[in-house]
């Protein structure tokens, strides 16, 4: 089985080096070519042309949002071969659904929403959850290749299911990462050393999968990775918060949560990195 990859940026990279490693042969194509170029001989990836990555068996795509998947598949022409398969594991929009899937049909595509979460670090060790939407038959041929960067890999329901479950634990992420921020800001304001308060916190009922896996690698580390970016992160929320106003009755912690963060986003920036956006958090209520 022939695998292409499109887009080789801080998740998509180190996705295709696992698929490349576990031995299938993979191409790669990325907008910036030199990018593709150093993937490929890092890797054993082979950096070809778009109209060549979109030719393999089984297609994954990992770009920012799904206006750029869209905008992508617009440039690939139909093709012949039956049972092909697009992968997207952009954390995309679950409005943009419709569009994709219409596209993807159109050239020959079945087609799965699978984000995932478990950054960087995850995608190196194969230690992603992927979260994945589509038919069945779809699943079944690519799940071998998402199980080399995933070692949880999860079949929600039809298209759509995948980008909807990132986006509402990404607003949970962005809630938990908040009153994180807030409880150590107060704790520090008493005196309480930080990284003592979060080993409490991690060993009682506070404590959450934040707390426990994030704010101690990538906010109190002296060496964090740089795998968070603000911006990426708002991205998801707004879409969790589109889908949730359109509720009967809007729940209003995760609607709050969202006007939150665009007010952090107008202090931090988008590039704003964890601690950068931990910190930020204090100034919102200065
Ligand atoms: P990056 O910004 O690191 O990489 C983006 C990639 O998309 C690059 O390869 C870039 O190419 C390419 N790209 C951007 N715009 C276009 C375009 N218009 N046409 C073609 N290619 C384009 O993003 P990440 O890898 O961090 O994130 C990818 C997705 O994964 C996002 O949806 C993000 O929310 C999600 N995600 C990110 C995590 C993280 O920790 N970073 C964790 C989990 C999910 P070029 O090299 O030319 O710029």
């Amino acid at each position: 089985m022939r695998v292409g990859w499109i887009g080789l940026g801080a998740m998509g990279a180190p996705m295709a080096a696992r698929i490349a490693g576990a031995g299938f042969e993979t191409v790669v194509w990325n907008r910036t070519p030199s990018v593709a170029a150093d993937h490929a001989e890092r890797h054993g990836t082979h950096a070809v042309s778009f109209e060549q990555v979109a030719r393999a068996d089984v297609v994954f795509s990992c770009l920012p949002t799904t206006t750029e998947v869209i905008h992508i598949i617009d440039g690939v022409t139909e093709r012949s071969e039956p049972d092909a398969v697009w992968v997207d594991c952009t954390s995309g929009d679950p409005r943009d659904v419709r569009a994709i899937v219409d596209r993807l049909e159109a050239r020959g595509f079945r087609y799965l929403d699978a984000p995932v979460s478990g950054m960087t670090r995850g995608a190196e060790a194969g230690e992603l959850t992927v979260m994945v939407g589509g038919p069945r038959r779809a699943f079944d041929k690519a799940e071998p290749l998402m199980r080399t960067f995933g070692d949880r890999v999860f079949l929600l329901g039809p298209n759509g299911s995948g980008y909807l479950m990132k986006a509402l634990n990404n607003m949970l992420f962005a809630l938990n990462f908040w009153a994180s921020a807030e409880a150590l800001a107060c704790l520090s304001d008493h005196r309480v050393d930080p990284v003592l308060a979060l080993e409490v916190l991690n060993a009682s009922s506070g404590g959450s999968n934040v707390t426990r896996r994030f704010v101690g690698s990538e906010v109190l580390s002296a060496d964090p990775t740089p795998a968070f970016r603000l911006g990426q992160l708002v991205k998801d929320v707004d879409i969790a918060a589109a889908i949730l106003r359109a509720r009967p009755v809007p729940p209003p912690l995760l609607g709050y949560t969202r006007d939150l963060y665009h007010r952090l986003l107008d202090l931090a920036g988008t590039e704003a990195d964890a601690r950068g956006a931990f910190g930020a958090v204090q100034e919102v209520h200065g």
